[in-house]
């Protein structure tokens, strides 16, 4: 790792540090969690709506627990890129750590993600996720679990990279994998439906 790395990832991982706490405010009952108010949820309570979706909407749940997971991943991005403004963190340089970092080492609740690859210059990237909280440990199912994930991991990729991400669920350990996996690639132009700036 080069002098450069290591000052990169020692900047980003102290401003992971900083927002990587939870307050509870007990005069107004609230939490808050990387610069956001939080509620605490059981991880029972998530499957429950899930699969209550799931019998009313059937398959758009995908869908919606997809759009719920964008929104959060964008929301923490833009909570982390605001802490970033400090000197030494956005240098060009330094995206792949601060992606590395952003998505491995801030603790959600959601599992533990490991970016295998990422290659800017296609726009592609892998990640492995274990102990995910979309994995049904008591069901095998035919087809993967985690949406709300996958929405999140386009989420925070889509914000920190500056363009839009989009993948799929590749693996699940819900359909009997050994674990999760993610790919993501940059979204194409003729897919978006917007016309070129
Ligand atoms: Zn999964």
């Amino acid at each position: 790792m080069s002098s450069l790395e290591r000052y990169s990832t020692n900047r980003v991982r102290r401003l992971i540090g900083s927002l990587n706490s939870i307050r509870f405010k007990d005069d107004t009952a609230e939490v808050e969690y990387f610069g956001q108010q939080v509620v605490i949820l059981g991880r029972d309570a998530f499957t429950l709506i899930r699969d209550e979706l799931t019998r009313v909407t059937g398959g758009a749940t995908k869908v919606i627990l997809g759009i719920a997971g964008h929104t959060v991943g964008k929301e923490e991005g833009r909570a982390l890129l605001a802490k970033a403004k400090a000197p030494g963190v956005r240098l060009p340089q330094s995206l792949p750590v601060f992606l590395r970092l952003a998505v491995e080492e801030t603790n959600m609740g959601y599992g533990k993600a490991k970016i295998e690859d990422f290659s800017t210059e296609s726009g592609t990237v892998n990640i492995s996720l274990s102990n995910g909280f979309e994995v049904d440990p008591y069901r095998h199912t035919l087809k993967p679990t985690c949406a709300f994930t996958l929405g999140y991991l386009e989420g925070i990729f889509s914000q920190l990279v500056g363009r839009d991400f989009e993948g799929k669920e590749v693996e699940c350990k819900s359909k009997g994998d050994a674990g999760c996996k993610f790919r993501l690639a940059i979204r194409s132009e003729s897919n978006a439906g917007t016309s070129p700036k």
